[in-house]
């Protein structure tokens, strides 16, 4: 039976929250569970636990909920773009099916139909998107052309079919994969200075840094004609998270950053920097479902041991997106999807959407790691950095430019980077624990799941920790 087949509809759920204000003391709101964090995990969580029956209040400190799910819509003509959570991929059941679930409609990205421009040293070559990575593009030098199939062997062909084949991520042949950095790899396996090189330019973190796991799990989830589907919430992803807080009805309060968790004698306390000043919120039981990255900016009265040094370990990915509004003309017809295997800041850019011409279009431009490190540098000129080097991968679009905006993960407070990445051993070390509850407090959250980084695994998360409360509080 699926998930959403047992779950019972939200109609009857009761919010039964109390609100009190003493002379002496700020607000006190008390509830069956408190969620700190409105992103897709601290929503599902509380969308869960709801229906069933328990009363929530999620607190989230941006002025708005869905965290990395974040859909930029300040452009003219009603465009809107993706600064965070970009595909939804038919193979994330959780995903997939909650979105069927709230009965939002998707669309195809039409990224499959696209050209693929890679940079490589500077020079920009073309080939079919359809066929990348399993084919190199053109213009390489043979040196350059021979380190795909060895790339392929290395990050696809050999772990993530391990990966695919291993059932649970946790068994013990994927933990294998946990201990030996990627870099530790490439050298055992001879790879060539061209493949280590594309590698290095390919992932998001260094190879010295990652794990070969962590990397097999990325390109698990992203490998075209596998996995890759991807689609669109019709209107903006960020529709799926606003259609769970509609569905909450006033359990979600916005604006409230919490700093402190305590235990009192009859409930667990939180404290939260709401609009007011701070307000104090009880309940019986929590769920965190704020970053990693975000914990460390509260004060725990008990949180594991564990916990807080994966808080401080695990590192986060620099994710940087520049969105640029494109007036394409009937002599401006750019298609493509571009690839940058160079150095400049951008990673990569979906620039199918200006094919149409005579429309106004969006072009997305995703920077990782050095690419972000770059745009960060950059300080007020960022934009015109990231212009500049999107008019490297398409000159064409000289003059069609009307508007560039920026924004960097890594400044997002209480968010921190696009995601958490585990290194070398740490998947042995923290994953496990990262997940386990310690009740009062339930943890959900990408990190805490076995697909930290993507939708699925907030998602998944969110539904185990609503169990896992769910259960304590009938115990
Ligand atoms: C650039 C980018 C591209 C991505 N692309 C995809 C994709 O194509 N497909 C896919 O499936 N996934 C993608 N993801 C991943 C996906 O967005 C995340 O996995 C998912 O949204 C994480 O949800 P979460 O609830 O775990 O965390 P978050 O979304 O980070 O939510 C956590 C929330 O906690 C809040 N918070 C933090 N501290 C506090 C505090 N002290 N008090 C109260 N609230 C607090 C934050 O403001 C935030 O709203 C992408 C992410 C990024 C950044």
């Amino acid at each position: 039976m699926r998930r959403r087949d047992f779950l019972r509809t939200i109609g009857g759920a009761a919010l039964a929250s109390c609100t009190r204000t003493g002379p002496r003391g700020p607000r006190r709101r008390e509830v069956d569970v408190l969620v700190l964090g409105g992103g897709l995990a601290g929503l599902v969580a509380a969308y869960r636990l709801q229906a069933r029956g328990a009363s929530v209040l999620v607190l989230e400190a941006a002025g708005r909920v869905g965290g990395r799910v974040y859909t930029e819509r300040d452009f003219s003509d009603g465009l809107t773009a993706e600064a965070g959570a970009h595909d939804v991929h038919e193979a994330h059941t959780e995903t997939w099916d909650l979105v069927h679930e709230l009965d939002l409609p998707l669309v195809r990205w039409p990224e499959e139909e696209a050209i693929t421009v890679c940079r490589w040293g500077g020079r920009r070559s073309v080939v079919p998107s359809a066929s990348l990575p399993h084919s190199a593009p053109d213009g390489l030098s043979s040196e350059e052309r021979s380190a795909f199939p060895e790339i392929l062997d290395f990050l696809l062909e050999r772990d993530v079919a391990a990966l695919r084949g291993a059932g649970t991520p946790l068994s013990a042949s994927v933990r294998s994969l946990d201990g030996e950095s990627v870099a530790a790899r490439l050298q055992s396996i001879g790879a060539s200075p061209a493949a280590r090189e594309v590698v290095r330019r390919f992932l998001p973190v260094l190879p010295e840094e990652a794990s070969v796991l962590w990397a097999a799990w990325e390109i698990a989830a992203d490998d075209p004609g596998v996995l890759r589907r991807p689609f669109r919430i019709d209107g903006g992803n960020d529709r799926l998270p606003e259609e769970i807080r509609r569905r909450l009805g006033g359990a979600v309060l916005t604006g409230r950053r919490v700093t402190d968790v305590r235990t009192d004698p009859a409930a667990v306390v939180v404290v939260a920097q709401g609009p007011d000043g701070p307000e104090r919120h009880a309940s019986r039981a929590i769920v965190v479902a704020i970053p990693l990255a975000a914990y460390a900016a509260v004060e725990w009265q008990r949180l594991g041991e564990t916990k807080r040094e994966a808080a401080q370990r695990v590192r986060q990915v620099a994710e940087a997106v520049t969105h640029f509004e494109v007036r394409a003309s009937e002599h401006l017809a750019t298609s493509g999807t571009a690839t940058s295997f160079g150095d400049g800041p951008i990673a990569w850019t979906n620039a199918t959407a200006a094919a149409a011409p005579g429309r106004r279009s969006i072009l997305e431009a995703w920077s990782e790691r050095h690419g972000a490190d770059i745009l960060d540098g950059a300080g007020r000129d960022v934009e015109d950095v990231a212009r500049r080097d999107l008019l490297r991968l398409f000159p064409e679009l000289d003059g069609a430019i009307e508007r560039t905006h920026h924004l960097s993960w890594r400044r997002f407070p209480g968010i921190g980077g696009a995601g958490a990445y585990f290194g070398p051993g740490q998947v042995g070390r923290y994953l496990a624990e990262l997940a386990a509850p310690e009740p009062p407090l339930f943890f959900a959250g990408d990190h805490a799941s076995e697909r930290p980084t993507w939708t699925v695994g907030a998602i998944r998360s969110g539904e185990r920790a609503a169990e896992q409360a769910w259960a304590w509080l009938r115990r």
